[in-house]
């Protein structure tokens, strides 16, 4: 039943006259308060104290174009976080509009069920065995990140049952690491918060601290201190026996931790322990795919060879669409010729709208180069981020291509985060949206579109030292 109804009776979320603010830009073709107390009645957010969003009133995003959305009241925002992480082409292309409506028009949906399947989805599934790293050559798709782990799950119990190893079915991933939301990714992700609601993680699935050099480094020399806490994971699954570790996953650089790079002999020191072990070793590239770290793929910056890799939010540049691709060996090892069938699916996966949106993303980050721009471009943002002062905080700054962090803590090295907050807030209110990183909400990252120009981004960073200049 509605919980919010106009005085006669009806629903109230009456259309308006569009208004136009001085750019000939629709303003509020909708009633602001009464689409605000629907919401408040009716849609509950996630990450978010409802009740007091209910008060505040929600934002409501009207319209994009490039770096920029805009709100209900006409405001133009930089977006320094891509939507989350997904709008890597920038907000209003036209390519990705005209991909999905011909698609649409020409065929709406069809499952992969029943030995079927649709063109966008074959040519998608080609394409990322001709992006991905290694060998990785066969996709599966699924609706979001979280899915794409979930099935890593499930997928990877079953191969090694097949092995003959049923009781190789341990997962090991990392504290602070993120995964997703879903019953399996949230539990092979290590943040706490996430576990305290559902009773995660499900059993079976193991964590080991991160290689957060900035923060838990202390005298430590960077290589070394990568190399310690790659051999956490060997000891991890020598307490446990080798013959019961199915798979480690993890992000090549943590993004919702607070943008963690690791030192670079991390990830070369976790994929020997994986080989000796017999452990499948599994990059969750939800975030670091497509450019956004100035390969199309984070990993390909690191020596290892991963067995399956999983990809989500920039593949398509805006839809749900996620897979998770593994080689054609690993796929016939887990489902041998005439032995059985993969019996997991999703209606919706594979979806020919989602593929032919992320087929035409996929042909924009090609043709505009940006996987390099995003290189060319982080490099030049973290030079100005490094020349930033503030009175009151210390300000490491970490980063790959466009996928930069700014951390805030106060000088005796405790995280400065009501600073961030409200140096967040105050950049809001100058038309720059940030989001808070990290356990303790002190990393303003910089993750823009990958389109973005080095004099936007010298606009944030300028407005950055200004608000850090205005304050204590
Ligand atoms: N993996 C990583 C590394 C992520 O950052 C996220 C989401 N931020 C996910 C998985 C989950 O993706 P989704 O929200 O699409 O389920």
């Amino acid at each position: 039943m509605l919980r919010y109804l106009s005085t006669n009776g009806t629903v109230a979320c009456p259309r308006n006259e569009p208004r136009l603010n001085d750019c000939g830009v629709t303003v509020d073709s909708f009633d602001l308060p009464a689409l605000r107390a629907l919401d408040a009645a009716h849609h509950l957010h996630p990450f978010c104290d409802n009740a007091a969003l209910a008060k505040r009133g929600t934002r409501i995003l009207t319209r994009g174009e490039g770096v920029y959305v805009w709100d209900q009241d006409g405001n133009k925002l930089l977006d320094a976080f891509a939507g989350l992480w997904c709008v890597n082409i920038g907000y209003g292309r036209k390519e990705l509009g005209r991909a999905a409506a011909e698609q649409m028009e020409r065929l709406c949906y069809y499952n992969s069920f029943f030995q079927c399947t649709t063109e966008p989805t074959v040519k998608l599934s080609a394409k990322l065995a001709e992006l991905a790293p290694g060998d990785l050559n066969y996709a599966f798709f699924t609706n979001s990140g979280s899915e794409a782990n979930d099935t890593i799950l499930r997928l990877v119990r079953h191969f090694w049952a097949v092995q003959g190893k049923p009781e190789k079915n341990i997962f090991i991933g990392r504290h602070n690491g993120y995964h997703g939301s879903t019953v399996a990714g949230a539990s092979l992700g290590g943040m706490q918060g996430m576990h305290k609601q559902g009773g995660l993680p499900i059993p079976n699935i193991h964590h080991i601290n991160s290689p957060y050099w900035f923060g838990e480094g202390g005298d430590m020399d960077p290589d070394e201190f990568g190399r310690e806490r790659a051999r956490e994971l060997e000891r991890k699954i020598l307490e446990l026996g080798p013959e019961r570790v199915a798979a480690f996953i993890g992000e090549p650089i943590q993004g919702a931790a607070g943008v963690f790079i690791p030192p670079k002999t991390y990830w070369p020191e976790i994929n020997r322990i994986c080989k000796q072990y017999d452990v499948l070793l599994i990059p969750d590239e939800v975030i670091c795919g497509f450019g956004r770290t100035g390969e199309w793929f984070a990993v390909e910056h690191e020596k290892v060879t991963p067995d399956l890799i999983c990809l989500g939010k920039a593949l398509t540049g805006g839809f749900p669409l996620s897979a998770c691709v593994g080689s054609a060996e690993l796929m016939d090892r887990a489902w041998p010729a005439s032995t059985g069938e993969a019996i997991h699916t999703s209606t919706f996966l594979g979806h020919p709208v989602g593929c032919a949106m992320a087929l035409a993303n996929i042909s924009e980050l090609d043709r505009r180069a940006l996987v390099k721009r995003s290189r060319e471009v982080g490099e030049e943002l973290m030079a100005q981020l490094r020349s930033l002062r503030s009175r009151s905080c210390v300000m490491p700054v970490r980063g790959r291509g466009l996928m930069v962090g700014l951390e805030l803590n106060l000088p005796d090295g405790k995280p400065a985060t009501a600073q961030c907050l409200g140096l967040i807030k105050r950049l809001l209110h100058r038309g720059f949206i940030f989001l808070p990183e990290g356990e303790h909400a002190n990393v303003l990252a910089f993750t823009p579109p990958l389109i973005v120009t080095t004099a936007q981004l010298g606009a944030a960073v300028r407005a950055v030292q200004e608000e850090l200049e205005a304050t204590p």
